[in-house]
């Protein structure tokens, strides 16, 4: 298919972030020039000692699913553990790309992220540190027509979706407000989708602020503690059984993250995630 002016002035299927926000520490360049970086916050060490008896509810992975689960289950008044295998966000959570948004997202998924933007927003307030999350809008230009169609079909369907609560803020852009919204940059765009109440974060940072705010709530994580395997009796689960010795509860969450699939196979689940 030849590629029209018309597509070549939508775009490339391009993003920018809108406006950007950070305290700025300096970072060697491969051409030995030192620019402008992010800081990056400590390590957070596991919490020392034996490990509990019973709990709860035991927490599978110290990513920054299971540190948030294990947040919200102690704001709902449960007792918590996170096993950890290796150390607090050693794994994918400490390496993502920090985008916190809903655009183009599938209906399966849109509601939950459109809440987990919401969450993100109120973050830095609720637990008193700054976790890096900045809600900055993101600008994506279309790839060509028949993509700025889709975009425009999702815009409307995912308009409806959601209640007046938490109101949907992604629409289409021209002009000078797109222009506005690249901040000056030159370029040939036209049309574009902006999510405005998107953000970012840092996941060197932020997973590792909330790891600190869990620990201060008293969830006990101990690393270097694999889970190993679940027992049950009369058909529901007892024990966790942990490379540390067991932890007596009745409720697990799995938060291994890519090891999810291999673990629940050990127990003849399937659970669909990329393999390990
Ligand atoms: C390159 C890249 C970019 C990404 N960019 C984004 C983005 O911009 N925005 C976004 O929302 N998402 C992004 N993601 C996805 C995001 O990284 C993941 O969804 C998220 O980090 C998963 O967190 P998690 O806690 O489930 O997994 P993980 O961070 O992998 O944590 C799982 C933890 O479980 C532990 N574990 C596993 N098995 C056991 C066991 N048996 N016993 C004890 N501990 C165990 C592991 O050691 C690990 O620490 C990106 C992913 C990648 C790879």
């Amino acid at each position: 298919m030849a590629i029209t002016r018309r597509k070549f002035l939508i775009g490339g299927g391009v993003v920018a972030v809108a406006a950007g926000a950070g305290i700025l520490t300096p970072m060697l360049t491969r051409e030995g020039r030192f620019v402008p970086g992010k800081p990056r916050h400590g390590f957070v060490a596991g919490t020392e000692g034996p490990l509990p008896q019973q709990a709860d509810v035991v927490v599978i992975g110290a990513g920054i699913l299971g540190i948030m689960t294990a947040i919200e289950l102690v704001g709902r008044g449960l007792d918590v553990v996170i096993v950890e295998k290796g150390n607090i966000a050693g794994e994918q959570s400490s390496r993502f790309y920090g985008q916190v948004i809903t655009y183009k997202m599938p209906n399966e998924t849109f509601l939950l992220h459109h809440l987990g933007k919401q969450r993100w927003r109120e973050m830095n307030a609720k637990v008193g540190a700054d976790t890096s999350y900045r809600t900055q809008g993101r600008v994506e230009v279309p790839f060509d027509e028949e993509d700025l169609v889709n975009v425009r079909e999702w815009i409307d369907t995912r308009s409806k979706n959601v209640g007046s609560d938490i109101p949907f803020k992604t629409r289409i852009i021209e002009g000078a407000e797109l222009n506005q919204r690249l901040n000056g940059a030159r370029s040939k765009w036209t049309i574009a989708g902006f999510e405005e109440d998107s953000g970012s974060l840092d996941a060197e940072i932020a997973t590792f602020v909330m790891a600190d705010y869990a620990k201060k709530l008293g969830i006990k994580i101990y690393t270097n503690c694999a889970a190993r395997g679940l027992e049950t009796q009369a058909g529901v689960i007892s024990d966790v059984v942990t490379e540390k010795g067991p932890i007596k509860t009745s409720r697990v969450v799995v938060a291994g993250g890519v090891w999810s699939r291999l673990f629940m196979q050990n127990l003849g689940v399937d659970v669909p995630t990329l393999p390990a």
